[in-house]
């Protein structure tokens, strides 16, 4: 079997190393000059740099953090994100610690009873959009400081036109537990993302090719593999013939400084509307400190409308859109059976690396090469 995967990120990379190891030849190309997709890492003065955003690897399948855990040893990094709100200082995820800070109150009864009032505005309704889901889950005063103005800059767009389930990423707990995600695993590796994706494509059979783009020799590509996993955006690899699908860029805004500890913490969110980015990572604090005493990196995110050309961060998974992404996969299925499309623009999904990495597993154990629906 003459293999063809496209794209380096964890997707292809997870289909290109299992493949070659069960005797395929296969050949990666990637557009970008580096491997790893999004989760590329490079180092800065001995700090392991984030190059596109903040990524904390967090899993409850065993199966997947053995799988990541060949490649890396990861440290015990658990994320707490803090949000600053015109100055005022709050935990998230919501816990018992933000509604101390927001109203004062001390114990799981109390939060309760107050929670009970701040919902009540969406009592008996099932929530329709982002806003009314925040509603239900934590009420108003927290939709106001924390959720309202971050969402609107994050999506470019009122949180009434966006999916509930966006919001319901972020756990809401009676207790005083500041961790971001309920997962049995989590961390960082140490040394960065890059060497997984590197030792993972290690293998005799697979050749990478780097700063080569599929669509630039499209048809020649097609005649000449019998299998092709495209991780790109599937839109595009159409030519745009069905219509547009949205995606959300972001602009990342990168600065090393002279200072030991800029903001205390990995992660700051800026809740507001007045601030134009949304959070700024400070990416020692993943490896607890680790590089040059008296520098820091850190960076800021500033989310912008996505143009043809720009990166394409996040699929915008409202209606319509999910809609033009099922005729696209129907289109795929008539014209183009030999390629399968997967990953976080393959399948316009707001996919978590470890659902891309179970993604890929469930596609290598499906029937490969005879059964391309899988992915749907
Ligand atoms: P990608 O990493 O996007 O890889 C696709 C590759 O295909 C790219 O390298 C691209 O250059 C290449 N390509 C595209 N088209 C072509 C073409 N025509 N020819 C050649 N090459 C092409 N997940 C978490 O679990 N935890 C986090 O904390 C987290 N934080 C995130 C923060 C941000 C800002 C973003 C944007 C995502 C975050 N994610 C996080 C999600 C994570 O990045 C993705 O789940 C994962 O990287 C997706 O892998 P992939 O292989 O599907 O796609
Ligand atoms: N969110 C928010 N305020 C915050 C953090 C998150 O309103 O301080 C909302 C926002 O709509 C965001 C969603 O919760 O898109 C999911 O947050 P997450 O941190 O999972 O976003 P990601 O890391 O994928 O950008």
């Amino acid at each position: 079997m003459k293999l063809l995967v496209v794209g380096a990120g964890l997707f292809g990379a997870t289909v290109a190393r299992e493949r070659a190891l069960k005797g395929d030849s296969v050949d990666v190309i990637e557009k970008r000059s580096h491997l790893a997709g999004n989760v590329f890492t490079e180092e800065v003065e001995g700090i392991q740099v984030h190059r596109y955003g903040a990524h904390i690897f967090h899993t409850s399948n065993q199966r997947v953090w053995e799988y990541i855990n060949q490649f890396a040893n990861f440290n015990r990094y658990t994320n707490e994100v803090i949000a600053n709100y015109h100055g005022e200082i709050y935990n998230l995820p919501f816990n018992m610690n933000t509604f101390n800070q927001m109203w004062g109150v001390i114990t799981p009864k109390e939060a309760k009873e107050k929670l009970a009032v701040q919902r009540s505005i969406m009592a008996g309704k099932k929530p329709q959009n982002l806003e009314e889901q925040a509603i239900s889950l934590v009420g108003t005063d927290i939709y106001n400081k924390l959720i309202k103005d971050y969402t609107a800059k994050q999506w470019g767009r009122d949180p009434r036109e966006l999916p509930a389930f966006i919001i319901r990423r972020l756990p809401v707990r009676l207790t005083y537990d500041n961790n971001y995600f309920n997962d049995l695993y989590q961390g960082i590796p140490i040394g960065g993302y890059t060497q997984i994706v590197e030792k993972m494509l290690d293998l005799p059979k697979i050749n990478v090719h780097l700063r080569t783009d599929f669509l630039t020799n499209k048809d020649d590509y097609l005649r000449q593999y019998d299998q092709v996993i495209y991780t790109g955006m599937i839109d595009q690899f159409f030519d745009y013939q069905l219509g547009t699908l949205e995606y959300r860029s972001l602009r990342f805004e990168t600065e090393l400084l002279d200072v030991d500890n800029f903001q205390g913490n990995a992660v700051v969110n800026y809740t507001d509307s007045e601030t134009p980015f949304t959070r700024i990572i400070e990416h020692k604090h993943f490896e607890f400190g680790a590089g040059n005493r008296g520098k820091t990196v850190i960076t800021r995110e500033y989310p912008t409308n996505w143009v043809k050309g720009d990166e394409p961060y996040y699929p915008v998974n409202n209606s319509e859109n999910n809609q033009l992404f099922t005729k696209y996969r129907d289109l795929a299925q008539k014209t183009v059976p030999q390629v399968t499309f997967g990953g976080r623009l393959g399948l316009y999904r707001y996919y978590n690396m470890d659902q891309v990495i179970t993604a890929a597993l469930q596609f290598l154990n499906s029937s490969f090469g005879k059964n391309s629906k899988t992915l749907f």
